[in-house]
């Protein structure tokens, strides 16, 4: 009887079997790397469009119509009998930073291909497309800009991008058309909001909540946006001996300043964080007072009015250390993303699922940013997170997860999809 019920609810599969091939798959692709040691994969290296021809090459064996796109997106529908259903993306993505770990973004591109192969195994159709995507750059590195893949299924893809040069000085339109890809045909991978009826990403936590907290995933509340900004301090150089500690004008300690009280102001409340990932002195030697230093600020939070009043107050102290140094502090917003809220409805449709997995849901902010973002305002977004072993770490060969919390994400999401699909 129980064999029966799970057939019905298409979880028929074995316990465990979709967890231990999500981590053989991820293995498979952290074969191919730039690096001898390790794994990087940005975008278009060879090691990169190896692992698209992989993935592209798995979903053909699970029955979907696949291709690689313009923007070397390798997309795979399974597809509903009536061509005019609606569409339900599973994506993720499969690049990776320098010297990354093997489950982000390719953890959520193999969940989807694992639930796909189940459905054609079951032989089980779904009354909409399910388009399983795994976007080919999400990281931004190799052009410093994210989201490449995402962006242009979702129709936010500015031509401008296309000029932008990699460290080698070749633009990004010249490595395409290297790779045999179309620039041209960018434009045309744009979704339309009424052929989509939402948007569902699996990806690892990238932090320790779930770990501290016993939880094999999470219900992604909100993706925090950020404020990026850069900041110049100049004040006045001077010999290292020669000139009183009262009469300096000290770029650097200015800064120091400044760094503390980021990380002060930014303590305050639960979901907001605060960085300064780059801090230069221009110039500096041992012997000289700093004249100049240069740093970049990062602040984000679970809302953009708590993150807003952060930067309000960070600008405000600025003003002052400026004037209580006698330094002049220049700051420049370079990046304002707004913070993407996840539809309550498909946050309330996993959690069930979450429920009915006997797992307690738990609903958490993603500091970091992800593919999910690109779809707001198109569609319904939302992600699972999956827990992350050793301490949280991610961006770092470090980064782990159990076959176990893999498994139990497939079939969370398994029953997700099953569900949303009846109920369009
Ligand atoms: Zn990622």
């Amino acid at each position: 009887m129980g064999m029966v019920t799970q057939a019905m609810d298409g979880v028929g599969s074995e316990p465990g079997a979709f967890g231990k091939r999500i981590m053989e798959l991820a293995e498979r692709l952290a074969q191919w790397s730039e690096i001898p040691d390790g794994l990087t994969c940005t975008y278009l290296s060879h090691a990169h469009r190896s692992v698209a021809a992989e993935i592209r090459n798995w979903m053909r064996q699970a029955g979907l119509v696949t291709e690689i796109d313009a923007v070397a997106n390798v997309v795979g529908r399974y597809a509903a009998s009536d061509p005019a259903a609606r569409t339900l993306i599973v994506a993720s993505h499969y690049d990776t930073v320098r010297n990354a770990g093997k489950y982000d973004g390719r953890l959520g591109v193999l969940t989807a291909l694992v639930l796909v192969e189940h459905l054609k195994r079951l032989g089980r159709e779904l009354p909409v497309h399910l388009d399983v995507i795994a976007f080919s750059e999400e990281e931004g590195v190799r052009f410093s800009s994210s989201f490449l893949g995402s962006r242009a299924v979702a129709g936010r893809f500015d031509g401008k991008l296309l000029e932008r040069q990699d460290a080698d000085g070749h633009t990004l339109a010249a490595v395409m058309r290297d790779a045999g890809l179309d620039p041209a045909r960018i434009p045309t991978l744009a979704r339309r909001r009424e052929e989509l009826m939402g948007y569902l990403e699996v990806h690892i936590e990238q932090g320790p909540v779930l770990l501290e907290e016993g939880l094999p995933v999470g219900i992604v509340s909100a993706i925090a946006g950020s404020v990026r900004s850069s900041v110049t301090i100049t004040g006045t150089a001077g010999h290292a001996g020669t000139v009183p500690m009262t009469r300096r004008h000290d770029a650097a300690a200015a800064a120091a300043e400044l760094v503390l009280y980021v990380e002060r102001r930014c303590a305050q409340e639960p979901t907001l964080v605060g960085t300064v990932g780059q801090f230069f002195v221009p110039n500096g030697a041992t012997n000289i007072i700093p004249g100049r230093c240069e740093l970049t600020l990062d602040i984000r939070a679970g809302d953009d009015a708590a993150r807003d009043a952060a930067v309000s107050d960070v600008a405000a102290e600025i003003a002052r250390i400026a004037a209580r140094r006698g330094v002049s502090i220049e700051s420049r917003e370079v990046q304002r993303t707004a913070t993407v809220p996840c539809s309550p409805r498909l946050q309330s449709l996993l959690a069930d699922a979450v429920a009915r997995a006997g797992i307690t849901p738990r609903h958490l902010p993603s500091g970091a940013g992800h593919d999910a973002m690109m779809f707001d305002g198109l569609t319904d977004v939302a992600m699972l997170f999956v827990r992350c072993g050793n301490g949280g770490v991610s961006h770092s060969p470090r980064e782990i997860i159990t076959a176990e919390d893999a498994d139990i994400a497939a079939r969370v999401m398994l029953d997700a999809v099953l569900r949303l699909a009846e109920t369009s």
